[in-house]
């Protein structure tokens, strides 16, 4: 028989390990959130996530709801870089001992990703004698907060369901205009924001941010960023976003004067700086 086992035959069989044996949580879910309270539409409002001003009945702007959007999408694109982490030997060798080497054998697989990647419960685990420790898991942490909007539509089960072959960001992405105004928007953005920096900082790779040629069309600052796994090209200076085909056409129009501008300008000086014949 072939005793050898590929990489991915041994990562599946670390979560087969986990799976069905879910792991509680420590933190929540489903808290009492209640329903989003309605005002009249168009009032402006602080975004509870950046305090910028939003319309109701928004509670995240449009930036923020976007940044939401990016978080969803990057924990996905994170997520083959983590099971990678699962190869065995990947794990921290521990504390030694003079005497011995290791205080205690190597885990075979690094159980803070296991903890991230496996199963765990998405309600409020009583923990009376504080012994649950470690993050919520991934999948754990966005179907608690796919419960929790499903519990704000009526027309959906309360126990959300997902289609197979699509994962719960795809789930919490199809309901981003619903979350953007719900009440709770900044707790959700802000544990992604926590779940995305505990992935970055355990896979080493964190998006890149790309400087764009153009000004922005609003500002007219060049401050205009495209960042992996976002789908617009942000503002820096003043928050405005553009979607990759909007940024096309603005940039298609503007740049071409500009580089004429250029032009104009770098001859202009050479006139000024050359001595008269
Ligand atoms: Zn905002
Ligand atoms: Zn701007």
């Amino acid at each position: 028989m072939n005793q050898t086992t590929t990489i991915t035959e041994r990562r599946g069989a670390a979560l087969a390990a986990l799976s069905g044996r879910p792991r509680p949580g420590r933190f929540r879910k489903l808290r009492h959130l209640g329903p989003t309270p309605t005002g009249p539409a168009g009032t402006e409002r602080p975004c509870l996530i950046c305090h910028h001003a939003t319309a109701a009945p928004r509670t995240a702007c449009g930036r923020c709801e976007g940044g939401i959007r990016a978080m969803l999408r990057e924990i996905d694109a994170q997520r083959p870089l983590l099971a990678d982490l699962l190869t065995p030997g990947s794990a921290p060798a521990g504390p030694r001992t003079a005497a011995t080497g290791r205080a205690h054998s190597p885990m075979p697989v690094r159980g803070d990703v296991l903890t991230l990647l496996g199963a765990g419960a998405t309600t409020t685990v009583p923990d009376p004698h504080g012994d649950q420790s470690g993050p919520a898991p991934l999948d754990a942490l966005l179907e608690g907060w796919a419960a929790a909007v499903a519990a704000e539509l009526p027309e959906l089960d309360a126990t959300p369901l997902r289609r197979s072959g699509t994962t719960w960001s795809q789930w919490l992405t199809a309901y981003l205009p619903q979350i953007a105004t719900a009440h709770w928007a900044d707790t959700l953005h802000s544990e992604l924001t926590a779940a995305v920096r505990r992935i970055r900082s355990m896979t080493a790779t964190e998006p890149r941010r790309r400087p764009q040629d153009a000004p922005c069309p609003s500002c007219t600052a060049f401050a205009l960023f495209a960042t992996d796994w976002a789908p617009y090209i942000d503002c820096e200076a003043c928050g405005l976003l553009l979607t990759p085909s909007e940024y096309e056409t603005h940039a298609r129009t503007t740049l071409p004067n500009l580089a004429r501008l250029a032009i104009l300008i770098t001859a202009a000086h050479h006139t000024t700086a050359s001595p008269a014949a």
